[in-house]
């Protein structure tokens, strides 16, 4: 059976821990660090190589680093999200047969659950050395706005890594129980979480020993990559003025550039003042040229980065209306992700909210020990604490005009059950087809398709006429039941949805089985 691990599986880190007498540990990566770069790359010798190794031969050897694959994860290659990560990356993204989105390398096609293996097979094998015993089982976080598809594929992950998946918790929540927040005690939260890429902000109740998210927002494309990236094209200004030499079509100069401007960011959390220096950066005319600023100030890279802060608020108003309270409601403010290292973070957090929990944690690690005490909670070790997660989006059915009639509104706790009525639309209609969506949108084809059936037999009459009720059940483990009923006959279809990865069980055994031959 073997231990079993905490695992923050996050989208420019991963963070691993383990509960030892009591204590929450982090276990450390093969560099001795804390949190590990969710990065994989193919070498020319056809090798993997994950973590910090990859990280470093990122720019040199672009169109095989992998990072950010969680953004791909249980995602369909048309989404709008997946568009715009495209744009931001130099590997090829393609769609699957089923029209997945997967990476594409001249090794070959992969899917995101298969990159995210290489990723928790290496972190199985780091906590195994660590322990010097046998990892059966793990438990994995999520942002609480994954849906079905992408938990189910991030269980599939594990599975194909060769770990027992035996809980995946929503990452507010596994930060709130890292951060010890007592959960018998009734009080609202929000965790803000700042991350290398994305932004997130969720409302969470503790009532009764249960936690419950009431509203979670955030923007994709906000983290710590952003200051960086503008951190980096000041210094190529910089130099490009001081020495006449564009400098940003040279990958390995553009390497260091970035490893720098990253460790001068993270030294300005700490100190008011760093320096960077990158000699023999470049070759000029009359001979090399190195990068050199003495003295980079705090605020000097504040400055430059207020745009990037001043987004953080309007995601925190939304969700702090979507819960149905302000900010003064508010018990904790809980920071997570290495970007609330930022002082300039902090303050903004402080203006929006008015407070801070004070705590001496290490925001990028939180995650992951959350996780571990989620582990102890499974295993029995710690008193149970039961987790209540909701509907991250909402679900309807398709009505006149493509439009969407919602069902289940988003943030609903599930399990839930909602039922609406609905009327024919034309005279002597036979049947109705119930088309299942999920999604904001007004217009069905702007949100997620999720199933369809047809009720047939319906009784002759006029428009308006008959009636059918639609009932959604949402059952704890995400799986949906839609049921249609005509109302004087009692007819019955329905429609059972289960999460899916995209992967079917064979496609997941298959690999596993692959994986662990190779390993
Ligand atoms: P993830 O997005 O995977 O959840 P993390 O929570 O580990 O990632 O956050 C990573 C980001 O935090 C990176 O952009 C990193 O540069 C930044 N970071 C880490 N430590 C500091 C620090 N001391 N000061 C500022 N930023 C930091
Ligand atoms: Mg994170």
């Amino acid at each position: 059976m073997g231990r079993m691990i905490g695992i923050d599986l996050g989208t420019t880190n991963c963070c691993i821990a383990v509960l030892q007498d009591g204590d929450a540990q982090v276990i450390n990566s093969r560099q001795g660090e804390r949190t590990m770069p969710s990065v994989v790359a193919f070498s020319d010798e056809g090798t993997e190589i994950v973590g910090t190794t990859a990280q470093r031969q990122a720019v040199t050897n672009p169109n095989r680093t992998i990072f950010g694959v969680k953004r791909l994860i249980g995602r369909k290659f048309g989404d709008e999200e997946i568009e715009t990560w495209s744009e931001h990356v130099p590997y090829e993204i393609c769609a699957a047969p089923n029209g997945d989105a997967w990476v594409r390398t001249r090794d070959g096609d992969y899917s995101p659950q298969e990159i995210s293996a290489v990723i928790l097979q290496e972190i199985k094998a780091i906590a195994e050395d660590f322990l010097g015993e046998e990892i059966g089982e793990a438990v994995i976080t999520v942002p609480a706005y994954f849906n079905d598809s992408q938990r189910q594929a991030t269980k599939d992950a594990g599975t194909i890594a060769g770990l027992r998946v035996k809980n995946i918790v929503n990452e507010p929540t596994a930060a709130a129980l890292g951060y010890g927040i007592d959960k018998n005690r009734d009080q609202t939260l929000a965790i803000f979480d700042l991350g290398g890429g994305t932004f997130d902000i969720t409302i969470l109740k503790t009532e009764g020993g249960v936690f419950e998210v009431l509203a979670t927002h955030g923007d994709t494309f906000l983290g710590g990559d952003d200051f960086d990236r503008l951190l980096i094209e000041y210094l190529l200004d910089q130099f490009e003025g001081e020495c006449g030499e564009d400098i940003s079509d040279d990958p390995v100069a553009l390497q260091r550039l970035k490893e720098s401007a990253e460790t001068a960011k993270r030294e300005l959390s700490s100190t008011s003042t760093t320096s960077i220096n990158l000699p023999f950066i470049a070759t000029g005319p009359d001979g090399p040229l190195h990068l050199r600023v003495d003295v980079l100030e705090r605020t000097k890279v504040e400055r430059l980065c207020e745009q990037l802060i001043d987004r953080l608020e309007a995601p925190c108003k939304q969700a702090l209306a979507d819960a149905g309270i302000v900010a003064s409601d508010l018990d904790q403010v809980l920071l997570v992700g290495g970007m609330t290292r930022m002082p300039a973070v902090q303050a903004k957090v402080e203006e929006i909210f008015g407070k801070i929990t004070a705590k001496d944690v290490n925001p990028d690690e939180i995650v992951a020990v959350g996780a571990a005490t989620q582990c102890a909670i499974m295993t029995g070790e710690v008193q149970d604490v039961v987790l209540l997660d909701v509907t991250p989006h909402s679900l309807g059915v398709r009505v006149t005009e493509g439009r969407m009639s919602r069902v289940i509104e988003k943030n609903t706790t599930i399990p839930t059950s909602e039922k609406k009525l609905f009327a024919t639309t034309r005279d002597q209609q036979d049947h109705v087809e119930i088309s299942v969506y999920q999604g904001e949108d007004e217009l069905v084809d702007n949100n997620s398709y999720l199933g369809r059936f047809v009720l047939g037999d319906l009784p002759q009459a006029a428009a308006g006429k008959v009636n059918v009720e639609v009932t959604f059940l949402m059952d704890a483990d995400g799986v949906l039941n839609v049921k249609a009923r005509e109302v004087t006959t009692g007819r019955e279809a329905s429609v059972k949805i289960a999460p899916s990865s995209g992967l079917s069980k064979d496609e997941v055994r298959n690999l596993s089985n692959r994986r662990r031959k190779a390993s």
